[in-house]
């Protein structure tokens, strides 16, 4: 199987061990899933399911960000307590991750169970000198780790920018250099606090996924995965961390999901026009999001129309009924087809073009009992159940 990195910047040979070691970045649950986070989810849930296809057993780590600077505000802003809001939104993710048909993960850890081993990653960290405190706040000093910035590529301004837009603070007057970030901090009196040598306090974001996924899956990942927008700040400053305490190397391949749009805008909170995996399940067959997003490649960002949903809904008819016929052409060669695509960097949507001609030629006609039979089990490959109608629209 060929990969995209996003390290090494080009397509490379992905040839993990029998077991795959895949952390994924999980959810903030603050609010519903919507449409980027299940392109994620979907893009990692078809690998996985072909790399199990190939006969590796694969352990996915994909957290809950239950503790973070944006659950914080919602739930003050609700009026509600933090961990409330986080179980009423994780409840609601895991329907939303079973109605579009994911494999279960190995373990789901929330940050809030893992704060001791948050504390004690900080201490090594500041007892290999990569730390500064100031009234405290714990600091990683970007400056003890000479290659912080290789994963993203990007330059100083860029990583900068990206900084300030995503959760950082490089204008923080503490800060020796625009770019260290945060590992603990002082909590606000109506936020959640855990005690520290630093005093009582709450983590930062970067440091929770480091300790989650070296304490479940070891100092070293096979794949580590996430939307582009987690490229920078986020999985550079888990790198830097996890390989200033550990000294080895903290994920063999990084891959990143492409961001998806809406109608010419970009999705988001603010912009209140998130499209959200609930709103779309209660008018069309679920099955029918996962086959709209296969039609896009994992790494390019996309527009979501409105229409799209009933493309896909057409789609999985066709497929449905194609799968119900009694005989079609001989299928030898699509097999082929839809698993070369996904050994080609992922690409969905050869592997849904493949598993298209084929259901078309099977309602074309033709004789042969092994078609249907075929089609159905390379969409159980893809992730879609053909053996179930399509639900009704409401
Ligand atoms: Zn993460």
């Amino acid at each position: 199987m060929q990969l995209f990195d996003t390290a090494r910047g080009a397509v490379v040979p992905f040839e993990p061990g029998p077991e795959v070691r895949m952390y994924v970045c999980g959810i903030t649950p603050y609010d519903s899933t919507h449409l980027g986070h299940a392109n994620t989810y979907l893009t990692y849930d078809l690998l996985i399911r072909r790399l199990e296809d190939l006969g590796h057993s694969v352990k996915l780590v994909r957290n809950i960000t239950d503790v973070d600077d944006s659950i914080l505000p919602k739930a003050r802003e609700l009026g509600v307590d933090f961990l409330e809001l986080a179980a009423t939104e994780t409840a609601r993710f895991h329907r939303d991750m079973q109605a579009l048909n994911t494999r279960p993960v190995f373990e789901e850890p929330h940050a809030t169970s893992w704060v001791t081993e948050m504390v004690d990653l900080i201490e090594t960290l500041a007892e290999k000198g990569h730390t500064y405190v100031v009234d405290g706040t714990v600091f990683y000093d970007v400056s003890t780790f000479p290659s912080f910035g290789a994963l993203s590529g990007y330059g100083e301004a860029t990583m900068i920018e990206f900084a300030a837009e995503r959760g950082g603070n490089p204008d923080d007057p503490r800060l020796r250099n625009p770019l260290d970030f945060i590992l603990w901090q002082p909590s606000l009196d109506d936020e959640p606090s855990w005690p520290s040598p630093w005093g009582d306090g709450r983590p930062g974001w970067h440091i929770e996924c480091s300790a989650m996924s070296m304490g479940i899956l070891g100092p070293t990942l096979d794949l580590h995965g996430g939307g582009s927008d987690l490229i920078f700040p986020h999985h550079e400053c888990s790198r830097a961390q996890s390989e200033a305490a550990n000294g080895v190397t903290f994920a063999n391949h990084w891959m990143h999901t492409g961001m998806v749009a809406y109608q010419g805008t970009k999705m988001s909170k603010s912009l209140g026009n998130l499209v959200f995996v609930s709103e779309l399940s209660k008018t069309h067959d679920p099955r029918a999001i996962r086959l709209a997003l296969m039609g896009h490649h994992y790494r390019s960002d996309w527009e979501w129309f409105d229409d799209d949903i009933a493309t896909g809904a057409r789609l999985l008819d066709r497929l449905h009924h194609a799968a119900r016929a009694a005989g079609g052409p001989d299928p030898a060669g699509y097999g082929t087809r839809v698993r070369d695509a996904l050994d080609d960097d992922l690409d969905a949507p050869a592997a849904l073009h493949a598993l298209t001609e084929l259901a078309d030629a099977i309602l074309e006609g033709g004789d042969d009992p092994a078609a249907p039979t075929v089609l159905g089990e390379l969409g159980a490959l893809v992730g879609i159940d053909l053996g179930a109608a399509p639900a009704p629209l409401a």
